[in-house]
């Protein structure tokens, strides 16, 4: 059984913003799944919906999984219990997720403190340990978030996800706000440590090469949908959906400062969800898209052993 199974997950915000439409992912035990696509296509709702740290104004549909019970049906109480050790989130630009006001040691004793993992007088042992594994001293435990860099309060958020020992981590663009050199590092420190946990790990980034360089398989979004799942290697060096084509193209060298923004080669931008044009969403930009294109959207369907793909043509338009 997977670890985490995600059933054609369906998240509409208001009455007419459709941005998750129909996502069916899975993630085994100790696995790394990357989640790519631009700017809006739905990577963070897919995140927070989880572990359903939504917005009030979300409607959520289909089933989200975790260990074989579903997240979006559990009680309040079950789901406290499942937040940060059941599965915890590490998001971009720590500052914000960050509490000014308090010390970092306390805050990465707060969910240790809250599942009553450790006590007051074990929290600050524990807090320690977590921040060596992270790579920081544990005399920074006393520092407010202010007086630490961009990439030492990514480390604390990274100690606060591990804190409660959790079988998921979910990393939404934890580099993407730090600079080349320490984006490496994080990527680096992330990944020593769910491998040496045994932590199952959904990344998010619109990076795809960050992410083929660190996770097992990955997953492409389109306007709220998966376009392309596969093993790392096929989707980043041998895609068949056009735009997962697209996005391994704009982002030749990992972590690249100039294609961070927009895709280079691929015009125009993703469509508002809330105006999604007819057929294939991605046809009205796609370089080989048919007549067909406007009036059918295909399904993720298996294009190869373990290999999904939702383009008319899985293996490219005959000519
Ligand atoms: P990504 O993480 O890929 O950039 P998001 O999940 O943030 O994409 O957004 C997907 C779509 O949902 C976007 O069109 C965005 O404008 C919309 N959206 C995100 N959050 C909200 C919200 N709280 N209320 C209404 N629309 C939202």
């Amino acid at each position: 059984m997977s670890l985490l199974d995600v059933r054609d997950l369906t998240v509409t915000y208001g009455t007419d913003t459709p941005a998750l439409r129909g996502v069916d992912l899975a993630l085994a035990a100790g696995e790394k799944l990357g989640v790519a696509g631009e700017s809006g296509c739905g990577k963070s709702t897919l995140a927070l919906a989880l572990l359903r740290l939504l917005p009030a104004s979300a409607r959520l549909g289909g089933r989200v999984l975790l260990d074989g019970e579903d997240v979006l049906t559990m009680g309040w109480g079950r789901l406290r219990a499942v937040r940060w050790a059941g599965a915890s989130i590490v998001f971009q630009g720590a500052m914000h997720a960050l509490n000014a006001v308090h010390r970092v040691g306390d805050q990465i004793a707060e969910p240790l403190l809250v599942h009553r993992l450790a006590t007051a007088a074990t929290a600050r042992e524990r807090v320690a340990a977590l921040l060596e594994q992270v790579g920081l001293p544990p005399a920074r435990a006393r520092a407010y978030p202010h007086e630490l860099s961009g990439g030492q309060r990514q480390r604390v958020m990274i100690a606060m996800a591990l804190a409660c020992e959790p079988r998921l981590i979910v990393a939404d663009e934890p580099t993407t706000a730090l600079d080349v050199m320490i984006q490496a590092q994080i990527l680096r420190l992330i990944e020593r440590l769910v491998a040496e946990q045994g932590i199952a790990l959904m990344m998010i980034s619109h990076d795809l090469s960050v992410l083929a360089d660190t996770c097992d398989r990955l997953a492409v979004m389109y306007a709220g949908r998966v376009v392309e799942e596969g093993p790392a290697r096929a989707v980043y060096a041998a895609a068949r959906h056009p735009y997962a084509r697209a996005l391994s193209a704009a982002f030749p060298r990992v972590g690249d400062p100039a294609s961070r923004f927009a895709p280079r080669g691929l015009p125009g931008d993703p469509p508002d969800p809330a105006a999604l044009p007819p057929g294939c969403a991605f046809h009205p930009r796609c370089p080989v898209a048919v007549e067909a294109c406007a009036s059918h959207e295909p399904p993720l369907a298996e294009a190869a052993p373990g290999h999904r793909s939702a383009c008319l043509f899985p293996a490219g338009r005959p000519a």
